[in-house]
């Protein structure tokens, strides 16, 4: 992976979430601008809206927790936002930490990312995560094993080791994301159960796959995007 992205080229973090929900959705968004909430977009919404609350930074005992810290890495061509980073003391008195003007000593960073909802069978969430992690990586010159995802259904908190197959599929998501980009083909619909929950689904016409891009269909049968 030697190809450095410039600013113009990144990708959302959280758009992560779409391309894995489905590729498709993840096209209509990004590059059709195609949005429309659902109960389940709001509530995500609303969660991310409290943990991206003005205060910055706390420190509470030993632990600093970071908020809304922005993020990227121009190797995956990749930016955003952590809901949070946790700062522990670092238990290596040499090698790579993290530092902070604000709170001094040497730092391990370990990133939280806030659902809704529960733990699901994809990797979605933890390919978010990873990316937040990697982006840290790249940024501070540091290494990061794990980070954790809460979940507001079971009000628990998910440890993610950052394990090397879990970093490459990352990679390659972020790529195909890329790739997908920068072509702008239109990815055509699979219908399945996942359609129910989609927020697209008007927009989307997923038996109507054929055609591939909604707007393409909605033109040739003479309908109105609402
Ligand atoms: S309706 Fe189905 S195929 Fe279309 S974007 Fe949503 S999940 Fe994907």
């Amino acid at each position: 992976m030697s190809k450095l992205y410039k600013e113009e080229e990144m990708l959302w973090l959280s758009d992560i979430q779409h391309y894995c929900f489905c590729p498709r959705q993840w096209y209509l968004m990004t590059v059709e601008q195609i949005w429309e909430d659902n109960h389940l977009t709001i509530e995500g919404s609303l969660l991310h809206e409290r943990v991206h609350q003005p205060e910055q930074s706390e420190r509470r005992g030993n632990v600093v927790t970071l908020r809304s810290v922005p993020l990227a890495s121009y190797k995956l061509g990749l930016c955003g936002f952590s809901d949070a980073i946790e700062l522990h003391p670092s238990s290596a008195d040499t090698g790579p930490a993290f530092v902070h003007p604000k709170y001094p000593g040497r730092w391990e960073a370990i990133p939280v990312e806030y659902k809704r909802g529960r733990p699901k069978r994809h990797n979605a969430d933890k390919l978010q995560l990873c990316g937040q992690a990697l982006c840290l990586e790249e940024s501070y010159g540091i290494n990061i094993p794990k980070g954790y995802i809460f979940y507001g259904e079971t009000k628990r908190r998910e440890e993610v080791p950052f394990s090397p197959e879990l970093r490459a599929e990352l990679i390659e998501t972020a790529q195909k994301m890329h790739q997908a980009f920068e072509s702008k083909t239109p990815i055509p619909a699979i219908h399945s159960s996942r359609c129910r929950s989609c927020s697209l689904l008007n927009q989307c016409i997923p038996k109507a796959n054929l055609f591939g891009s909604a707007s393409s269909y909605l033109e040739a049968h003479k309908l109105f995007m609402l």
